[in-house]
């Protein structure tokens, strides 16, 4: 699942707790053996071992890494007999992702005069064109939010330089809405917004990061926007030829020249696709979709040292766990004293820089794996067609399974359920209130067919050791938005009714912690065995499960 960004708090503990030592590489001993048709803990552990190695480094989509791991999969479900249901008879679908960064040839300049990239201006990047500044005249605009503070007409065609109000009580990051801002002043022909200072190194380091998007040859949005950019005060003084606090509102200031402009690269990342016909000649042109993510979020370039992470961020889960209902304040993490020694006297120092994503989602997607060889190796194949979709782009904007349901390589009116895990190797009792051997989240089961939510109850109920359902996260309008979240929404939006399966978050989520040491495999078997069946019930029902619920558009926005 997509995280939500967070800069201060880690990064101080980061630089604290990492001193220098080996770093953490398992050997990849776990090499591709046999695994039996039965879902079992031991192939899923034989598996996940693979999937979320050291050498996956993270799997990050766009990255030569994720296409190792997509590889491993497309011989996985080869070697099941399935058939390929990707691009051109193969089992693999591209999806077409850019990386994009600033153009080298960058500049803003006024008199000769260069702003620094970086230092001095911090472009940011609207992914859609933006219109040229090139000789462009600045004008002050005054402070935002002030009464003087020039409209959008005033600004039409110049480059404005709009001041911050700084306080204790008034974080300027709180202030400044970029998509506000570019709304409010979309004929300017550029935007310098005057708080670079604000910004602390990991955040200029995040916005330098090359965004990678998702260019699906949906038909190009023409819209240009100005320039969009963060100045530092002497930047701003640069472009106005005064200082800020002696210029009014509407002062004109220099004329500006350069070009900002983000150039793109082809970044290669593929879904992998496959199909296991059904047994009726007539059921089995409809299919259940069974998928889960085969990316996540890639490595860091500086180590961290691994047990100390753990064990804060351990400290960090116990008190979110405390106080579901709070968040987790800035204090409460400055209090939190992990003693480093301790730790290294019960572990040499493990240094550790890559993202394995065990659980996120190496889990759920070497549990479809399990699910599609033990259907392969079933002698009673169900009525209708499985339709197995390992996604990728995931972690980047669910872009794998965007394209996927934008292009589907079915008939998209002829998938009849989807059914999509993501997490799926958790959820102990340190890991959720409630958490034990029977803990499952299940979100959207009746958000398009009561009739699925009411077939998982009863595929549920006839298992020797049912799971406990945790609907809390399906509640319209949850602060944590799983229902759209993760690749099942991509389905959903299609009028698609899903499930979605997850045992739910933990203290190494999106952290180099999530490793395949702390996967609860007795666990994982059951989830999949549980989708296993769950699948069997719908593929084999004599009819397609019943929408009763309003289909939602598919572009417009999600709403949990
Ligand atoms: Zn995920």
């Amino acid at each position: 699942m997509p995280a939500v960004r967070r800069f201060v708090a880690l990064s101080a503990f980061l630089a604290a707790a990492a001193p220098a030592g080996a770093q953490m590489a398992l050997p990849l001993k776990h090499a591709p053996a046999r695994t039996q048709t039965a879902i079992t803990p031991a192939d899923l552990m034989t598996r996940l071992y693979l999937y979320s190695d050291d050498s996956m480094m993270g799997r990050l989509a766009g990255s030569e890494y994720n296409l190792k791991a997509t590889a491993y999969i497309a011989s996985e479900v080869k070697r099941f007999g399935l058939q390929p249901a990707g691009d051109s008879g193969g089992f693999f679908q591209n999806v077409p992702l850019v990386k994009r960064q600033l153009d080298a040839s960058a500049s803003l300049a006024v008199d000769g005069a260069a702003l620094r990239p970086w230092d001095d201006f911090v472009p940011r990047d609207p992914v859609v064109a933006t219109r040229s500044f090139d000789g462009a005249q600045v004008v002050y605009a005054g402070v935002l939010g002030d009464s003087t503070q020039l409209t959008g007409e005033q600004a039409a065609g110049k480059f404005i330089v709009l001041g911050v109000r700084r306080g204790p009580n008034l974080p300027p990051t709180a202030q400044m809405n970029r998509g506000a801002l570019l709304a409010k002043y979309r004929g300017a022909a550029g935007i310098a917004v005057v708080a670079l200072e604000t910004f602390p190194p990991q955040a200029i380091n995040f916005f330098r990061q090359p965004q990678t998007i998702l260019k699906d040859g949906m038909p190009s949005d023409t819209t240009t926007l100005p320039v969009y950019v963060y100045v530092n005060a002497s930047g701003a003084r640069t472009l106005l030829g005064a200082a800020m606090d002696s210029v009014r509102p509407g002062t004109p200031g220099k004329t500006v020249h350069g070009s900002v402009v983000f150039s793109e690269t082809p970044a290669p990342a593929r879904n992998v696709v496959a199909i296991l016909p059904g047994r009726d000649p007539t059921l089995r042109g409809e299919y259940v979709a069974i998928g889960a993510h085969n990316d996540h979020v890639g490595f860091d370039h500086d180590a961290v040292d691994h047990d100390s992470i753990r064990a804060y961020n351990d400290a960090v889960r116990k008190l979110a766990l405390a106080s579901p209902t709070q968040r987790v304040t800035p204090d409460q993490v400055l209090q939190i004293h992990v003693n480093v020694d301790s730790l290294h006297r019960l572990h040499p120092v493990r240094r550790d820089s890559i993202y394995n994503g065990a659980d996120d989602d190496g889990s759920g997607t070497t549990a479809v794996l399990e699910i599609a060889q033990a259907f392969a190796g079933a002698k009673v194949k169900p009525k209708r067609s499985l339709l197995f979709v390992f996604h990728t782009g995931e972690e980047l904007g669910l872009f794998g399974s965007q394209y996927y349901t934008d292009h589907p390589t079915v008939p998209r009116d002829s998938i009849v359920a989807q059914l999509n895990m993501d997490m799926v190797g958790r959820g102990r009792s340190d890991d959720e209130n409630g958490g034990g051997p029977g803990y499952i989240q299940l979100i959207g089961t009746r958000r398009l067919s009561t009739e699925l939510g009411d077939l998982i109850e009863t595929v549920n109920k006839a298992r020797k050791q049912p799971f406990t359902f945790d609907y809390q996260y399906d509640a319209s309008g949850h602060p944590e938005q799983y229902y759209c979240r993760s690749d099942h929404y991509m389905y959903a939006r299609y009028g698609i009714p899903i499930a979605f399966f997850t045992t739910g978050n933990h203290r190494d989520y999106h952290q180099v912690t999530d490793e395949p040491e702390y996967i609860d495999y007795d666990k994982l078997a059951h989830v999949a065995q549980f989708v296993y069946d769950v699948a069997s019930a719908v593929a084999n029902l004599d009819h397609r499960v019943v929408v009763d619920k309003p289909k939602p558009d598919p572009h417009g926005n999600c709403v949990q």
